[in-house]
């Protein structure tokens, strides 16, 4: 599972179908979430979580 802002989303769901190899499934975070949630792959809050 990974989360991600808006800018790394097609990265996430990448690596879930690399890793997984299932169809990605993508949820937006509540606004509390998304402010204490850091993206996996920068500094920004994150968006998106991204799971299998
Ligand atoms: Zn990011």
């Amino acid at each position: 599972m990974y989360y991600c802002c808006e800018e790394h989303v097609e990265l996430a769901i990448d690596m879930i179908v690399d890793e997984e190899e299932v169809a990605p499934i993508m949820e937006k975070l509540e606004i509390e979430k998304q402010l204490s949630t850091t993206c996996d792959y920068c500094t920004e809050k994150a968006i998106y979580k991204i799971s299998g």
